[in-house]
């Protein structure tokens, strides 16, 4: 039989490494990503894809070739000598393999010029991978943060955004500040050498980041997402990214 022509972009997203620690599969390791995603691409008018977290490099380059676009999902802190800095007490839990497998495909992906999204933990990686830095815990950014850390629901907006005009992210919204979830406790500090802040929260915070010159590279620090279903104006970022696919 032959195969179906490829009509919709395919979309990798990355996954999260996980350590199982009990029951019949104690001591394997297990490679996840919330459904979330999923749907939200599905929603966009794409095809997902779930990538691994670790791979060689033969390997990554082949996954590049099978996506049209690329998402960095969220997750755990990113190692701070990836960033040329010294443990923080603060820096939670790291997964070196997916550090590595994230940043060289990120990397490559950009090269090629294909579009990237990157989420929450997507959004510090991406700045990493091209020479920015991170505050390893918002408290080191300011004592007077925000709650940055919601005790509300997934899918609930708990504090407003600051869209700056003349962004790409102020195009796909079409206004000035939006209401969006908020699960991170790390930020922006130096921003990456060719980005722009595209959105930032009251107290300061890097919201948002984006890239747009013959590559289009796009970040956000909270998890739209989680909020499409109960937000449906989360989704226009899905459908923004799945649009620059087809250039
Ligand atoms: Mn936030």
């Amino acid at each position: 039989m032959p195969s179906a022509p490829r009509s919709l972009p395919i979309i990798g997203i990355t996954a999260n490494h996980l350590f199982i620690d009990s029951g019949s599969y104690k001591g394997h390791q297990r490679v996840a990503v919330v459904q979330d995603y999923i749907k939200a691409i599905i929603k966009a008018g794409a095809v997902p894809l779930v990538l691994p977290t670790a791979a060689p490099a033969n390997i990554i380059h082949q996954h590049l070739a099978i996506i049209d676009g690329l998402i960095l999902s969220g997750g755990n802190d990113i190692q701070a000598h990836l960033f040329g800095e010294e443990p923080h007490r603060l820096t939670d839990e790291c997964c070196p393999e997916r550090d590595h497998y994230e940043i060289t495909l990120a990397q490559l992906a950009a090269k090629q010029r294909k579009p990237i999204l990157g989420i929450c933990r997507g959004l510090q990686l991406l700045n990493v991978a091209f020479g920015g830095t991170l505050y390893q815990d918002l408290s080191l950014f300011s004592p007077n943060v925000h709650q940055h850390t919601q005790k509300a629901p997934t899918y609930a907006a708990s504090h407003s955004v600051d869209i700056i005009k003349g962004t790409m992210l102020h195009q796909v919204f079409g206004c000035d500040t939006v209401q969006t979830n908020s699960f991170h406790h790390q930020g922006i500090k130096a921003l990456a050498d060719g980005f722009v802040v595209n959105a930032k929260s009251k107290d300061g915070v890097i919201e948002g980041i984006e890239k747009m010159d013959e590559s289009y590279m796009l970040g956000v620090q909270w998890h739209p997402e989680f909020m499409v279903e109960h937000h449906p104006s989360m989704l226009d970022l899905f459908h923004h990214f799945v649009k620059a696919t087809h250039r």
